[in-house]
C-alpha cells in the first residue's frame, strides 16, 4: 500500500494502488488505481471536485455483494465503510450514515426500543449498499422504512431526496443518475426493544442454521426468478458442490458460492457462467445475478 501526498484541505485519506481483497467478503480482485477515506461528508465533496470530470468511481461499503475482477478497479474507489459512521436515534427516527454496517444500525434501534429494522441484522453490508440494493431479509426490506436518504453528486453537491424520487423494486433501484448515498432517515416505531433485540437473535440462528455463514461469499449470487428460487433451480440441476477453480457452489445453501481458500475472482465468475449456463439448459429459465461485478480482467 502506498499512500500519496495529501492535497490541500482535504482531511481524508488517499491510498495508491490499493489491493481490494480485504475489502469485500469473497476475498479476491485486484487493486484500486487510488481509493479515497473519507473523513467525513464535507471532505468528501471536497475531494469528489478534484477529480477529472470522467474519472471511473467505484462506491464501496462492506463489499458484500460485490465481485471485484483479477485485474482491478482502474479509477477511484470510495470507501464509506469506517468513515461515515454516525447513527442519531431521535424519537421514532434513525439517522444512518451510509458507512454504518446494517447490523449495528438494527442493534442501535433496538436497543433505544425501536421496532421495525431487525431484518437488518441479517445483512452483512452498510446501510449504503441496503439502500443502493434495496436489500432485504426475513420479510422485511430497505427502503420501506426510509423516510428520507441524502444523495451526493460528482460535483460535491448534497441533495435531499425522498422515496417517491427513486423507483424501487427486488434488488433493485433506480434513482436521480450519478448521485450516491451520503445518509438515510428511518422510520421506525416505538415498541419493546427487548422483544427486538430477542428477534434478532432469533433471526441470526435461522440464518446460521441454513447459511454456510462462516465461509467467504457474497449471500445469494442470482436474484430469485418471479414465482421461483434461484437455490431450488440449481439444486435440482445438481449443481451443488461444482466447482471452478476454487470456487464452488454451496452445499449447504445452492445460490451461495463459495471460496474455499484459492479462489481467483475469474474462477467465481467461471462458476457463476457455467451455473447460469446450466440453469437455462436443464430448467429453461434465465437467472440473473444480484452479485455486482467491476473491474477488469487479469
Ligand atoms: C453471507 C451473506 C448474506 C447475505 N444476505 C443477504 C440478504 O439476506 N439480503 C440481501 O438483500 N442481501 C444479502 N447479502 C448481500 C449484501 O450483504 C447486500 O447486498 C448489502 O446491501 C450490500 O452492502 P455493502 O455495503 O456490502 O455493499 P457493497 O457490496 O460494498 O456494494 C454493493 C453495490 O452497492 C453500491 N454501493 C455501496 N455503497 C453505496 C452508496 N453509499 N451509494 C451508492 N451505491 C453504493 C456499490 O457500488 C455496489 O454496486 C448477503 C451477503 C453475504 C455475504
Amino acid at each position: 500500500m502506498m499512500t500519496a501526498p495529501k492535497q490541500p484541505m482535504l482531511r481524508g485519506e488517499l491510498r495508491l494502488n490499493e489491493s481490494l481483497g480485504r475489502y469485500n467478503t469473497w476475498r479476491v480482485g485486484g487493486a484500486a488505481a487510488q481509493m479515497y477515506l473519507p473523513a467525513d461528508a464535507d471532505d468528501l465533496a471536497q475531494f469528489l471536485r478534484t477529480l477529472p470530470a470522467d474519472e471511473p468511481l467505484l462506491w464501496l461499503g462492506l463489499g458484500s455483494n460485490l465481485l471485484v475482477r483479477d485485474g482491478g478497479f482502474p479509477g477511484t474507489v470510495i470507501l464509506l465503510h469506517g468513515c461515515l459512521s454516525g447513527l442519531l436515534i431521535e424519537g421514532a427516527e434513525a439517522h444512518v450514515d451510509a458507512g454504518v454496517p446494517c447490523a449495528k444500525a438494527a442493534r442501535e434501534c433496538a436497543r433505544a426500543g425501536l421496532t421495525g429494522a431487525a431484518f437488518l441484522a441479517g445483512i452483512p453490508g452498510t446501510m449504503g449498499g441496503a439502500l443502493a440494493m434495496n436489500a432485504g431479509a426475513f420479510g422485511g426490506e430497505t427502503w420501506p422504512i426510509v423516510g428520507s436518504v441524502t444523495t451526493i453528486d460528482r460535483e460535491g453537491i448534497m441533495h435531499r431526496r425522498l422515496p417517491d424520487d427513486f423507483e424501487v423494486g427486488y434488488r433493485q433501484v433506480l434513482g436521480p443518475a450519478g448521485e450516491w448515498f451520503l445518509a438515510c432517515t428511518l422510520n421506525l416505531a416505538q415498541g419493546d426493544g427487548t422483544a427486538e433485540q430477542a428477534a434478532i437473535r432469533a433471526l441470526l440462528e435461522r440464518r446460521g442454521a441454513t447459511q454456510p455463514t462462516g465461509q467467504p461469499s457474497c449471500g445469494s449470487t442470482f436474484r430469485n426468478p418471479p414465482g421461483d428460487h434461484a437455490a431450488r433451480l440449481i439444486e435440482v440441476s445438481g449443481l451443488k458442490g461444482c466447482r471452478v477453480g476454487g470456487a464452488e457452489v454451496s452445499a449447504k445453501h445452492a445460490n451461495f458460492i463459495i471460496n474455499t481458500g484459492d479462489a481467483s475472482a475469474a474462477d467465481i465468475e467461471g462458476l457463476i457462467a457455467h451455473v447460469a449456463a446450466e440453469v437455462e439448459r436443464l430448467q429453461g429459465v434465465t437467472l440473473r445475478t444480484e452479485v455486482q461485478m467491476v473491474g477488469e480482467p487479469l
